[in-house]
């Protein structure tokens, strides 16, 4: 399916919201199983994993706190070099059970980054639930909603410069002038 948005970017639909409810239903069942009597806070990576993260949590069924780590590393397509992090979680994470939560793991870097920041509180465990995963992508992922290509997708929290995170579906962008990869 192709939508036009704005008549300046052709979008297609790449998961649809009913694929998506339907993967993150069968991710929760498995990860509540896990982390039953454990010490669970949920770490939501803002901003592009925030509504992975609430569908997420609503269908948990396990007692757990929630917090948020906030960190940019992309401008436009491209990857920057340069991460920065702008807020950092408020729960005190020594001895929990921390599962960060992820859109997309690309290269690895943002999600290393993460690790030595959250390492310094010395949590118990760490693991990572991300909605996307690079094929490429040699990171190991604990749970991951699905495996896409080189594409680059926007939708479900994901954006471009800021743009389409509202779209209920995940969506890969055909560059048009407007967003060559220049
Ligand atoms: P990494 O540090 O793993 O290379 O990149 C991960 C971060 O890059 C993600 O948190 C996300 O913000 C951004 N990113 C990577 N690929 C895409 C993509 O296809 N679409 C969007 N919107 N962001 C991406
Ligand atoms: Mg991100």
């Amino acid at each position: 399916m192709n939508i036009q948005i704005s008549g300046k970017q052709a979008l297609s639909v790449l998961y649809s919201e009913k694929e998506i409810k339907k993967r993150l239903a069968v991710l929760a069942q498995q990860i509540s199983f896990d982390y039953k009597e454990k010490d669970l806070v949920v770490l939501c990576i803002l901003n592009g994993a925030m509504f992975f993260f609430t569908e997420l949590v609503l269908k948990l069924n396990c007692s757990l706190k929630v917090d948020f780590i906030k960190i940019s590393s992309y401008e436009g397509m491209k990857s920057s070099q340069n991460l920065k992090v702008h807020l950092t979680p408020q729960v005190n994470l020594r001895g929990k059970d921390v599962l960060i939560v992820e859109d997309i793991v690309d290269t690895g870097r943002t999600i290393k980054e993460i690790l030595l920041i959250l390492e310094k509180s010395r949590p118990k465990s760490i693991k990572l639930a991300t909605l996307l995963k690079r094929q490429d992508s040699s990171y190991d992922i604990d749970y991951c909603a699905f495996s896409i290509q080189g594409e680059f997708v926007v939708g479900y929290g994901l954006d471009l410069d800021g743009n389409y995170r509202n779209l209920p579906y995940l969506a890969t962008l055909n560059p048009s002038k407007e967003t060559s990869l220049t």
